[in-house]
């Protein structure tokens, strides 16, 4: 998906083919100041992540609320699976 952007549109957030924003715009991201955005991008942000990435991202959601890709406990998970949930779960707590 990065390395070919074109080929995989968002569907959420409207921009155009090329990743842009459709009025020129940049995009902003936010941290723990709300006046100054920690990264600006002509590039949506999601054309930045690979396919894996997002769906680990997805995969997430499920992990919260309890639910497993793989039967059994979280001791059956796939490693990468486990290391992701946790990379994740660091990112989003630490702000
Ligand atoms: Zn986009």
């Amino acid at each position: 998906m990065a390395k070919e952007p074109g080929k995989y549109p968002c569907g959420r957030c409207g921009c155009t083919p090329e990743g842009r924003d459709q009025d020129g715009g940049r995009w902003k991201i936010f941290g723990g100041d709300p006046t100054a955005p920690e990264i600006v991008s002509e590039i949506c942000p999601r054309r930045l992540l690979t396919h894996r990435t997002l769906e680990f991202m997805r995969l997430y959601g499920h992990y919260k609320r309890g639910v497993l890709p793989v039967a059994g406990g979280l001791l059956d998970q796939p490693a990468a699976y486990c290391d992701a949930m946790a990379t994740l779960e660091q990112w989003l707590t630490d702000g």
